[in-house]
């Protein structure tokens, strides 16, 4: 008998008969293993072992007792990316704006604009389709940067959208820019906390979402000792957006002083900041979410990703995707971006000269997608490599399709080589999510009707 690979539906069968129970055991035989562990290393010909939802062994794996084997020889087995940042909401807008001009524009459109006219029920669309989205493309856990919590209905939306994906969620909740809304953020975080985030140990975690600076949307959404105090009371971490330039590198040295930095915090972009500030940003140990494309793509203060002045200060970042209206939705994309940006840079810096460039590589971008997203979410010790007793969030890579054989470099091939129709299986937390090259659990015409309607409803009701 041939063993059964992530092509195999009688293999799917048998996972989800045992689904949830913390002894079944799932026996990954012969892949290429890129652990993304600095200890581990690349493992070739390598098993691992899922035990309930956690990663149990990684290399040899002789105990096969009671487990059912899927045969992973001609893949790469990889830690789900990590997304350090989407306003997920926004999904149905996708790519309204593709050549968008630069962040007024987008603001104006989309924050000032259809945020305004959003239902709860379209919180659910957007976030739902966006989270299933990642999970196609390797995204086991998401940041989503929740910033148009309306009512506490729409608040719960959101959440509800990821519990139903399956996902393995960080919801980020922020009071909407402008117009009408019920006023209830932050206070509302703490109802949140209690319904949805009781336990440290589960699927979905909560942080607050903030501003750098009051320019865009005044004084309450802006990151400072209240908001700190509100999320040091909840226990959570906080996630700053539009950090960017003079004034948010003025903010982050008023933060210095008056001890709001820490591994607790991430500063989103953070494009464009002063020496000083990133001095500030590196001695305290507060994470950052580089987001390459809209840096580059939209024109954030300087558009170029904050790669180099993080990494001299000690900083490696985390990735993040953004917005859908104008960019892509996938990490691949993040990860060349940011590959072909720095190393443009570095190069061109000392064209000319017989000074050697300084470039990143593409285990540098893999560590930053991966293992870095998830420290700067919050969930380094859970997720973000295959490392036993860490929880099993990993894609199934096929590495002999035509656009991946033969596999030299398994890194090379993962960065540069490979997208998501080569992700044949995506688990989270231990449960299949993709399989055989499909997500799991997908209507996908019911899907489509409801995220056409969403959109239509909200592009008539911001025309009205
Ligand atoms: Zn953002």
């Amino acid at each position: 008998m041939t063993p059964s690979d992530t092509t195999d539906p009688a293999v799917l069968a048998q996972l989800r008969r045992r689904s949830g129970r913390p002894d079944r055991r799932i026996l990954f035989t012969g892949a290429t293993v890129v652990t993304m562990d600095p200890g581990l290393g690349v493992l070739d010909r390598a098993d691992l072992l899922v035990e309930g939802d956690t990663i149990a062994a990684v290399g040899a794996c002789p105990d096969r007792h009671g487990a059912v084997v899927v045969d992973a020889t001609g893949t790469v087995l990889a830690p789900g990316f990590v997304d350090t940042h989407r306003h997920a909401w926004e999904t149905q807008l996708r790519r309204i704006m593709p050549d968008v001009h630069d962040l007024g524009a987008y603001v104006r459109a989309t924050l000032a604009g259809h945020a305004t006219v959003y239902r709860p029920h379209d919180m659910y669309v957007g976030t739902r389709l966006a989270a299933l989205t990642a999970i196609d493309s390797g995204i086991t856990c998401m940041l989503d940067f929740s910033h148009n919590s309306r009512t506490p209905a729409h608040s719960d939306a959101a959440v509800q959208a990821l519990a139903d994906t399956g996902i393995r969620g960080v919801h980020a909740s922020m009071g909407p820019h402008f117009g009408d809304w019920a006023g209830q953020w932050p206070g509302d975080l703490a109802r949140l906390r209690e319904e949805y985030f009781a336990t440290d140990d589960q699927l979905l975690t909560l942080r607050l979402a903030a501003l750098a600076t009051d320019e865009t949307a005044g004084p309450a959404l802006a990151y400072g000792p209240e908001l700190a105090r509100v999320a040091r009371d909840l226990g959570i971490g906080v996630s700053i957006d539009a950090v960017l330039g003079d004034s948010s590198s003025r903010a982050v040295l008023g933060w210095e002083r008056q001890g709001l930095l820490g591994a607790d915090v991430t500063l989103v972009h953070a494009t464009g900041l002063t020496r000083e500030a990133w001095r500030a940003i590196g001695g305290s140990g507060t994470t950052v979410a580089l987001a390459p494309t809209s840096d580059a793509q939209i024109g954030l203060d300087s558009a170029v990703p904050a790669i180099d002045e993080a990494l001299s200060v000690g900083v490696r970042p985390g990735l993040s995707i953004d917005v859908e209206v104008a960019l892509a939705s996938d990490m691949f994309t993040q990860m060349r971006a940011l590959h072909t940006i720095q190393r443009m840079r570095a190069v061109n810096a000392v064209h000319g000269t017989d000074r050697r460039p300084v470039r990143i590589t593409t285990h540098d971008v893999l560590d930053f997608a991966t293992l870095q997203g998830a420290r700067t979410n919050g969930l380094g010790a859970v997720t973000g490599s295959l490392t036993p007793g860490k929880k099993a969030d990993l894609l199934v890579i096929r590495a002999d399709d035509l656009n991946t054989m033969p596999l030299n470099d398994p890194i090379g091939t993962v960065v540069l080589g490979s997208d998501a129709r080569n992700i044949s299986a995506v688990l989270v937390n231990g449960e299949p999510r993709k399989w055989n090259g499909q997500v799991l659990d997908i209507d996908l015409p019911a899907l489509r009707d409801e995220v056409h309607a969403s959109r239509d409803h909200i592009l008539a009701a911001s025309a009205a």
